[in-house]
């Protein structure tokens, strides 16, 4: 007999290990309860992918694949792959295991030594669910001192003809039209522009039984399983998709960058869940947006803004990770070492941007990319946590969260550990970015144009105490040269005023 392993995050529509059902062919999935442990997992997150797995798994048996199926409550207590896959090999009289390359580094290079303590040999196979293959990544890669995703994108469109003209140009001549996709958040309250609401997922019985096992197996960890928003199966991935096209895509672009008040969502697409987990294919979704854009319905700057998210970004982190790693996870360019805030698990602080943030982390397991990047990664960058402590809460968190996404978004992009390899300067910002991208401000008990005092916003001391801290480390950034002459021409009572702030501000939250 022959296993095809589905690991659970790569459910993809046309699987290509499984053309169709053969004699000698047995198809096994897991649910591992050692890796549900392994982090504080929000429950949303365990319910999302247990969900989509058994659901998966059905549509297999369905369609007459033999499907062996280990459930967490299958489990010894502390079954690992190994034990169960063990199993099964003594059980069916399995002679080889075939498996899509593991999007995650440690699971792929633990496979030798999993196939030597089973017996049998392992072979992987290229998956599907990137466009962008980890070969060609690095052979782009080769030889170059700094990585910019601009540069990959633009190969990309090209070479699989997205947004292109007859004669090879980009549509509407220009690359990038992020200088239309940087609305604000007062351009926002004038325009009030209508937010369609999101579609309302009822629960289906498979996933209100893993949601009550998870909250029964994994009672500490965060949120609610029963409060999962979002479908778990292909179908409804499809609809889901075709909901953002018709209702959010046209106006996406424009307002991709504000924070509004009890907006979590705004015209973003969540789709990155369903991406990730295999249900939807990145070419599905870049094609169905460029069709959106060549029937009129959607204008160049969100269609172009949106494909430049999957074909750019997505690719091109991907990319970095397999680049990367394994050293990749222990950088720590800045040297930070404070333990995370006491309200990352609660969501009590007196920074309205920030419990904003949070109580969408803590209620949804999802922060549009801005509450990501510029509130919450913004923060920790300023207040010097500890790169490994801010990857594992971010791993925890979101529905869409794993290791080939979280390592490079973590540590490159929010927290700068890695030096700069893709990100070409900090992403520090100041109260002021908070006051005219998000309109949290008006509702915050302190006042964002105040440097000092008790209504002082501390992201002032802490924008600044992060330049003195480390401006030896930028002098040769051209980016940040502004703002570190900007930190020298203070007088030296100032800066001791702003480090102390700084310092007590960051004490207080520990
Ligand atoms: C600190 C931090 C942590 C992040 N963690 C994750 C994560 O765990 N999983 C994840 O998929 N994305 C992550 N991102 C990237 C991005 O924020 C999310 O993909 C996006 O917010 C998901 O929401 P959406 O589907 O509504 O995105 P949209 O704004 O609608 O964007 C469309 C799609 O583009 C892709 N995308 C956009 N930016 C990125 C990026 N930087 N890296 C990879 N894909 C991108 C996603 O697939 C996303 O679904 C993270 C970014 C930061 C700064
Ligand atoms: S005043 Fe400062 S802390 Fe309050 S919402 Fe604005 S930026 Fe955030």
């Amino acid at each position: 007999m022959r296993l095809i392993w589905i690991l659970g995050d790569q459910l993809l529509p046309s699987h290509p290990l499984l053309p169709s059902p053969k004699p000698d062919l047995l198809v096994g999935m897991i649910e591992s309860a050692p890796r549900g442990t392994h982090l504080r997992y929000h429950q949303q997150k365990l319910t999302l992918l247990y969900s989509a797995m058994r659901h998966y798994a059905n549509d297999l048996k369905k369609r007459k694949f033999h499907t062996l199926y280990h459930h967490l409550s299958d489990s010894p207590a502390g079954a690992d792959y190994s034990t169960i896959l063990a199993g099964w090999i003594q059980e069916h009289r399995i002679r080889d295991i075939h498996l899509l390359d593991p999007n995650e580094y440690d699971t792929f290079h633990a496979l030798p030594a999993l196939s030597k303590k089973l017996g049998v040999p392992i072979q992987t196979h290229r998956s599907p669910q990137f466009l962008v293959s980890r070969d060609e990544f690095a052979a782009w890669a080769n030889g170059k001192k700094h990585l910019l995703m601009e540069s990959h994108y633009r190969r990309l469109r090209a070479e699989h003809n997205i947004l292109m003209t007859p004669t090879g140009k980009p549509e509407g001549a220009d690359w990038n039209l992020d200088d239309q996709n940087r609305r604000t958040a007062r351009e926002f309250s004038k325009e009030n522009p209508k937010i369609p609401p999101l579609p309302r997922i009822p629960q289906d019985p498979i996933t209100s039984a893993v949601a009550k096992e998870v909250g029964q197996r994994f009672p500490d960890h965060p949120g609610k399983g029963d409060d999962l928003w979002i479908p778990t199966t292909r179908q409804g991935a499809l609809e889901w998709l075709k909901g953002f096209i018709r209702q959010r895509l046209e106006a996406f672009g424009s307002w991709e960058d504000v924070m509004i008040e009890n907006q979590p969502v705004l015209f973003h697409s969540v789709l990155s869940p369903f991406l990730n987990l295999g249900l939807l294919t990145p070419m599905e979704c870049i094609q169905a947006a460029e069709k959106t854009y060549r029937e009129g319905k959607a204008p160049l700057n969100s269609v172009e803004g949106f494909i430049r998210q999957i074909l750019g970004w997505r690719e091109f982190i991907h990319g970095i990770y397999w680049l990367k790693m394994p050293a990749y996870r222990e950088e720590n360019f800045l040297e930070a070492d404070r333990p995370l805030p006491r309200w990352a698990y609660t969501g009590k602080t007196e920074m309205r941007c920030v419990s904003e943030a949070i109580r969408g982390t803590l209620d949804l397991a999802y922060n549009h990319h801005i509450q990501r990047l510029m509130v919450l990664g913004n923060y920790f960058l300023l207040g010097g946590y500890e790169p490994k402590a801010v990857l594992r809460w971010y791993t925890e968190m979101y529905l869409d969260a794993y290791d080939w996404v979280m390592v490079p978004n973590v540590l490159g992009m929010i927290l700068f550990a890695d030096g700069g390899f893709f990100a070409t300067k900090p992403y520090a910002a100041g109260s002021a970015y908070q006051d005219k991208m998000g309109n949290h401000c008006g509702s915050c008990r302190f006042d964002p144009k105040k440097k000092e005092g008790p209504d002082a916003c501390p992201f002032h001391s802490l924008y600044w105490n992060f330049y003195g801290q480390h401006g030896p480390k930028f002098r040769s950034n051209p980016r940040i040269g502004m703002m570190l002459k900007m930190w020298e021409k203070k007088s030296a009572e100032e800066k001791k005023r702003i480090r102390t702030n700084a310092q007590i501000f960051l004490q207080a939250q520990a």
